[in-house]
């Protein structure tokens, strides 16, 4: 399954990113995942459950969010969300349109868990 490779690069991708900043218990983990990447979200999140099983990302949540395929004209500007398989403008019809986002999953932000949080409280 593709998905485990994209889970896995992500997570060392995270890896780095934290053991730059001093390190830490990672609380949770979000990424945008485009509609035009090739990757699952579904299949994302159930490779990462897996993954994660025992492992020291046990107690870490991993939030996916879909972002659609967004292009812009290279002639006029302006930007869309272009048919899967017909990149051209629909202002000008020019067909040089370079993707701006939707085509590979994005590491959003990384939460940390912090040790001085109180235990949560119970309400009555
Ligand atoms: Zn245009």
């Amino acid at each position: 399954m593709h998905e485990f490779t994209v889970v896995r690069s992500l997570l060392e991708q995270v890896d780095r990113i934290v053991a730059e900043q001093g390190g830490g218990d990672i609380e949770e983990i979000r990424i945008r995942c485009g509609d035009f990447s090739g990757v699952e979200p579904n299949l994302v999140a159930e490779a990462f459950e897996l993954l994660r099983v025992g492992s020291r990302w046990q107690e870490t949540r991993l939030r996916v969010e879909v972002e659609p395929l967004i292009a812009r004209c290279e002639s006029c500007g302006t930007t869309f969300e272009p048919d899967r398989f017909r990149f051209r403008c629909p202002a000008c019809g020019a067909p040089t349109v370079r993707e701006v986002s939707g085509d590979r999953v994005i590491l959003e932000s990384i939460t940390l868990r912090t040790a001085d949080r109180p235990p949560q409280q119970e309400s009555h």
